[in-house]
């Protein structure tokens, strides 16, 4: 059966769902499929952001718990930055992803579950025109003006058009979401070293006083090992800070992955866009792109439904492109600097990289891991840190590339 829509998305993921509602406040007729069962099915994602944006983006309060104090761990050292204030937070990631589900159905988008985008519709010169889709109302062949690729680390539509190649650097992550019977609910935990993860790190986020995550993340290439099998151990070992729980109960898992490469070279084309992990929208230094995925995909729903009356050519989408990279482009490469020099640390390192941090404000530190990185933040850090570990961490910061 053919189907006709002005736009159509893949992945009921935060992009694909912010971009549906934007594209049908936009005025245009809307259709998103989700493979999975239900939206937000399967979690594939530990949900720290930033009350600051969950504010900007009009997200409710109830969607999420906020955070003051951060500590990390290192294998010999700890550290815990006091916050003035509340500005992290742990989202409630299936209550999140299903009230982005409703303002886009509220506001007119056709939203199909358990519906597989398995292919392409393309004309003559092989150009996108549409998707193959096996839904529970049968094969459906959906024929659409622009094509928004959300469905995240594949990258469906633009790896079958050739226009995206697989990711080479990427992250896997494992989480439990546990009952525990004794959380301070307003901090969360960052675990680095080998004990925790061969290239990356551990966390435990809290929910509540009485639910947590707790996960594990490894990067590709870096390691290949396998993050359940050191999640399990954190947790039969009780590493710290699980020592300082008396009774945890795995009542969820998740699994996912995440791009950890930097942002595709285009990410935009004839009838066609990419975002959020799609389009390598994330913050590298802690992988965490859900805050961008909804902004970007509401510009891209915003920008795709203007450029439909100019054919949705590739120039017509170039302003999603512009505004994405003024935003986030730079501090994606500071980030990723950053984070190479991050994959090579010891355990010894670690246990010095984190006096860097015991030295910093809350305000320093949150600047540092949201990847807010201005040479303007930069250098009056380093001159309030003089050490060198500060001015070496910075130079790597700042180098060119
Ligand atoms: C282990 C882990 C921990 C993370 N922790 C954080 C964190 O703490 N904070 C944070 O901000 N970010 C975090 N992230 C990153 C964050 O989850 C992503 O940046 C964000 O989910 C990107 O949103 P998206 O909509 O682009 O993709 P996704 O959330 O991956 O959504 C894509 C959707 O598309 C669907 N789909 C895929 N292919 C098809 C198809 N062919 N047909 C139909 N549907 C399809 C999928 O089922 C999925 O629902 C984490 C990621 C991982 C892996």
């Amino acid at each position: 059966m053919l189907h006709e829509y002005d736009i159509a998305i893949v992945g009921g993921g935060p992009a694909g769902l912010s971009a549906a509602y934007t594209a049908a406040m936009g005025g245009c007729r809307v259709i998103l499929f989700e493979k999975d069962d239900s939206i937000a099915h399967n979690i594939r994602t530990s949900g720290v952001s930033w009350i600051r944006e969950m504010e900007e983006l009009n997200i409710p309060k109830k969607l999420y718990n906020p955070i003051r104090n951060f500590t990390l761990i290192s294998p010999s050292n700890e550290v815990t930055i006091k916050g003035q204030g509340f500005a992290s937070c742990v989202l409630d990631v299936r209550g999140l992803y299903q009230y982005l589900a409703t303002l886009a159905a509220e506001s007119g988008a056709k939203i199909m579950v358990r519906s597989h985008v398995y292919g392409l519709l393309s004309d003559l010169r092989h150009e996108i025109r549409g998707l193959r889709v096996r839904t529970p109302l049968g094969n459906l062949e959906i024929k659409a003006k622009l094509v928004i690729d959300a469905s995240g680390f594949s990258s469906f539509v633009g790896r079958k058009l050739g226009l995206a190649t697989p990711w080479k650097k990427y992250g896997v992550g494992a989480e439990y979401e546990c009952y525990c019977d004794s959380m301070d609910k307003e901090t969360w935990f960052l675990m680095v070293g080998r004990r925790y993860s061969d290239a990356g790190y551990a966390w435990v986020f809290p929910l509540s006083n009485n639910r947590i995550r707790i996960g594990v993340g490894i990067g590709r290439p870096e390691s290949y090992a396998d993050p359940i099998h050191r999640l399990n151990e954190i947790l039969e070992k009780k590493l710290r800070p699980l020592d300082r729980i008396k009774n945890i109960q795995p009542l969820e898992f998740h699994y996912g992955f995440i791009p950890n490469e930097g942002s595709r070279k285009s990410t935009v084309a004839d009838r066609l866009i990419l975002v959020g992990d799609s389009a390598g929208q994330s913050n590298p230094l802690v992988l965490e792109g859900i805050r961008y995925a909804i902004e970007f995909g509401r510009l891209a729903g915003k920008v795709g439904a203007q450029s439909l009356s100019q054919g949705a050519v590739k120039s017509s989408l170039y302003k999603y492109e512009t505004i994405w990279r003024q935003k986030i482009q730079s501090k994606i490469n500071s980030a990723l600097r950053v984070q190479s020099r991050w994959l090579t640390l010891s355990d010894e390192e670690w246990d010095r990289e984190l006096e860097i941090v015991r030295h910093m404000s809350a305000k320093e530190f949150l600047d540092f891991i949201r990847a807010e990185f201005t040479v303007t933040r930069m250098v009056k850090l380093a001159l309030d840190n003089p050490g060198l570990a500060v001015r070496q961490l910075f130079k790597s910061m700042l180098r060119k590339g």
